[in-house]
């Protein structure tokens, strides 16, 4: 039981964790590149290693066949078409299609 608990802190603390080279992310993208790439490797190894689904926002924000960070205007384009936004990957030249709904402002 007591290494049960230990665990579950263990994967808590990679949560925060995963949280903060979010942040980073956002910090580095366009400073450092290199650098940003170095934090989604690290995020995603967390998440294979405890079992944490990555979030939401990073998960639309890296290409999931060469798994490279995709920053539009540097090396993504984004293109919004039939109600789904389109990512294009230059490296490898892969989309992905998300799709979004337009907020009501009332
Ligand atoms: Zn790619």
């Amino acid at each position: 039981m007591a290494k049960r608990y230990h665990k579950n802190k263990a994967k808590q603390i990679a949560k925060n964790h995963m949280d903060n080279l979010e942040d980073q992310i956002d910090k580095q993208r366009f400073v450092d590149a290199s650098l940003a790439q170095k934090y989604l490797e690290m995020i995603r190894r967390l998440s294979r290693k405890f079992k944490i689904p990555v979030s939401r926002t990073i998960k639309r924000q890296y290409c999931k066949q060469c798994h490279i960070l995709l920053t539009p205007g540097l090396n993504a384009r984004v293109r919004l078409r039939d109600g789904k936004r389109v990512l294009y990957c230059y490296s490898c030249k892969n989309f992905t299609r998300t799709p979004y709904s337009k907020k009501k402002e009332n």
